[in-house]
């Protein structure tokens, strides 16, 4: 598995989708945290005039506390902040770029072509839900369980929903050479633990589920009572395939990527799988059969023949019936969207609706990835950004290492190959050299009575091609790949799979880096960005892979436990956090990123201590300014239940409040809110 770690949450499944049905009961306007020193500054509506905010009780909302006084959510959003600003420039520009007519060549065409499928309402309304039709006639059509096997081994059907995933990626041990990965399907309520105690996160998903797939299925001819049993179905099948998934919670366990080394031969795959015609259901998705697999939960696929029965065919039937409805609702007409949206926007407490353009741009990014980024590297980036993004890269590497020298808990075994793994780091900063080509990909549009179903489709399957032909060949470790990271992407990462940073053009901008900006400003905004990105080389996860990006071990064991012991400290001190009153918080979930924010911001803490006149209280501004966020209450329910990032007034203060830097420069005390006391601190650099 491709396992991308990211300073930023861009991937939540719901983001863009619409406060919960129970939004007005949670969460609570208590967001005490630490002894109840610390307000979630996070939740719209939770600071007011009178919220007192000093800065040495709580330096984020003294910094913030007129910004967030004045924050408006845009209409048909669910947040706002300096990233969601950063986001907002990136759309606009990207927009421009899918409307541009003068633009030519083959992207240009393709973007052009989605765009007039996705804007022209005349077009899709004359279409109706004509498109969706003979998927779900096909899928009705399901009596038995060969007919379940026909349909999802038929590649004719525009859509397919397997009981399990299969993907390729670099291996884990080998991460010269691409694998097939066969894992678990992704589950209708996100975490196979929500089917045994249901959260605040999974009420939230069943109420989308069944509201918007109830919408659906009658818009596609179903009854009200069918629709009904059907959502009945669906959720009784996705039940069964959970009671044999690992819960969420096991990934962020120390053995998880070990527990994912599970490799087999195809003769062994299909024995595994038993009745359950594995290797038919992976060449019809489009992969060819490889060389060896790598199942992440070799429980679940043993599980698949007791699930895929005779039995079982009218719940599985009706599972896919739900999930093709659900996922078809903004590819049709203007009724059906703006239906989807209402529902969508009531269950998630939204106002307003998003604009047409956003709405285009939402699906041409989605299905266009890579022409789409092109059309953007040509028209923004340039050299000279890049040869800046280097620059500061050098100096936080050059830091880092200092800082690693000078860590007295490693033994100079373990240090000297974390050194080696750091000298060997590799850097993509702002925009890939070679642009990725998509020259062999075409689709219909409106003159030759295209639809953006079938368009989904075509894309679909071009994508799995490209994929299918890595399968057992080399790893182009240079290569960027606009497919996973897109340059205009509001983000940067580190991948453990070839120890690299990436440093994506999208980020650099606003508050993150703008040319404007003091040198402290550019530290403690894309400065601290591009050490935290660092910094999870060493974190739990990155730990466990060596500078070339195998899954290895590089420690010592005595290095290693000192290490955990660490990790499970700052684990513990995150576990007492409370977001809102009655909700948990796990630091086992966050701990990567709290290693990476605290690693981060002690690095530049270092560059810093090297300054002459070193403007301290801009540069801690600027770190807290980066942070800001208004949400909407169940917007953050998905997050606490998802994000591995710590919430935003969590990632200034709690890692502000480990550094003598921070704590001496303003004189703050004992008693005082951003006070913790050297033998209480958890940074585990
Ligand atoms: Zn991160």
């Amino acid at each position: 598995m491709k396992k991308m770690i990211s300073i930023l949450l861009t991937f939540l499944l719901l983001a863009g989708l619409g406060a919960c049905a129970f939004a007005d009961e949670t969460p609570k306007e208590t967001g005490a945290i630490l002894d109840g020193r610390w307000l979630n500054a996070d939740i719209q509506g939770n600071v007011t005039e009178e919220t007192p905010a000093e800065l040495k009780d709580d330096f984020g909302l003294f910094v913030n506390k007129d910004w967030i006084l004045q924050a408006q959510i845009p209409a048909g959003e669910s947040k706002t902040g300096s990233m969601e600003d950063v986001q907002r420039t990136m759309m606009d520009r990207q927009i421009a770029l899918m409307k541009d007519d003068s633009l030519t060549g083959h992207d240009a065409e393709l973007v052009h072509k989605l765009y007039a499928l996705t804007s022209d309402w005349d077009y899709r309304d004359a279409q109706g839900v004509e498109p969706a039709m003979p998927t779900i006639e096909a899928i009705q059509g399901i009596d038995s369980l060969e007919s379940v096997t026909g349909y999802l081994c038929d590649r004719n059907n525009l859509m397919r929903f397997y009981p399990l995933t299969m993907a390729v990626s670099a291996d884990l041990i080998n991460p010269d050479i691409y694998i097939t990965q066969i894992g678990t399907p992704s589950l209708m309520l996100q975490d196979s633990a929500e089917y045994t105690e249901r959260t605040q996160a999974g009420e939230l998903y069943y109420t989308l589920y069944e509201q918007l797939g109830t919408y659906m299925l009658t818009r596609l001819h179903y009854s009200e009572d069918e629709a009904k049993q059907v959502i009945e179905n669906a959720f009784a099948f996705d039940a069964l395939l959970a009671a044999h998934i690992k819960p969420t919670a096991t990934h962020y366990q120390a053995d998880y990527f070990t527990s994912l080394l599970n490799y087999y031969s195809p003769e062994e795959l299909t024995a595994l799988a038993g009745d359950f015609p594995i290797l038919d259901m992976l060449q019809a998705f489009g992969l060819k059969v490889g060389e060896r697999f790598l199942v992440t939960e070799p429980d679940f696929i043993a599980a698949l023949p007791e699930l895929y029965t005779e039995e079982n065919v009218v719940l599985m039937r009706d599972w896919m019936a739900l999930k093709a409805a659900y996922s078809m609702g903004t590819n049709l007409d203007r009724e059906t969207f703006k239906q989807v949206e209402a529902i969508s926007n009531a269950v998630m407490g939204i106002t307003g609706e998003t604009s047409e353009d956003d709405n285009a741009l939402q699906i041409v990014l989605g299905l266009l990835p890579v022409p789409m980024d092109n059309l953007y590297v040509q028209a923004y980036c340039t050299e000279q950004q890049r040869q800046d993004m280097l620059d500061i890269i050098a100096d936080v590497v050059a830091y880092y290492r200092k800082m690693l020298e000078s860590v007295d808990w490693l033994s100079d075994a373990t240090r000297e190959k974390a050194v080696e793994k750091l000298d060997n780091l590799r850097v993509r900063a702002v925009y890939p050299d070679e642009l990725g080509d998509w020259s062999d990909l075409d689709f219909a549009g409106i003159e030759t009575g295209g639809s953006l179903l079938a368009a989904s489709a075509a894309v679909q399957a071009y994508v799995i091609a490209i994929q299918s032909d890595k399968i057992d060949t080399t790893v182009d470790k240079d290569k960027w790949d606009q497919l996973i990271m897109r340059t205009a992407m509001v983000n940067a990462f580190y991948n453990p799979q070839d120890n690299s940073i990436n440093i994506l053009a999208g980020i650099l901008n606003g508050e993150v880096y703008n040319e404007d900006m003091s040198y402290e400003q550019k530290l403690g905004g894309i400065g601290t960005v591009i050490g935290h990105e660092i910094s999870h080389a060493f974190d739990t996860n990155g730990s466990q892979f060596d500078k070339d990006g195998a899954l290895s071990n590089w420690w010592t064991d005595e290095d290693y436990a000192a290490f955990q012991e660490r990790a499970a400290k700052l684990a513990a001190w995150y576990d007492g956090f409370i977001p809102w009153e009655g909700a948990a918080y796990s630091g086992q979930q966050v701990q990567t990123e709290a290693i990476a924010d605290m690693g981060g911001m002690k690095c530049l803490l270092a560059i810093a201590a090297q300054q002459a006149d070193f403007d301290y209280d801009a540069f801690f501004r600027q770190f807290a300014t980066v942070w800001r966020m208004q949400a909407l209450p169940a917007y953050l329910v998905t997050l606490v239940a998802q994000d591995t990032h710590p919430m935003r007034y969590m990632r200034v203060n709690a890692t502000l409040a480990q550094f003598d830097d921070f704590i001496d420069f303003y004189g703050i005390q004992p008693g005082d809110g951003m006070y913790v006391a050297p033998e209480d601190r958890v940074a585990v650099w």
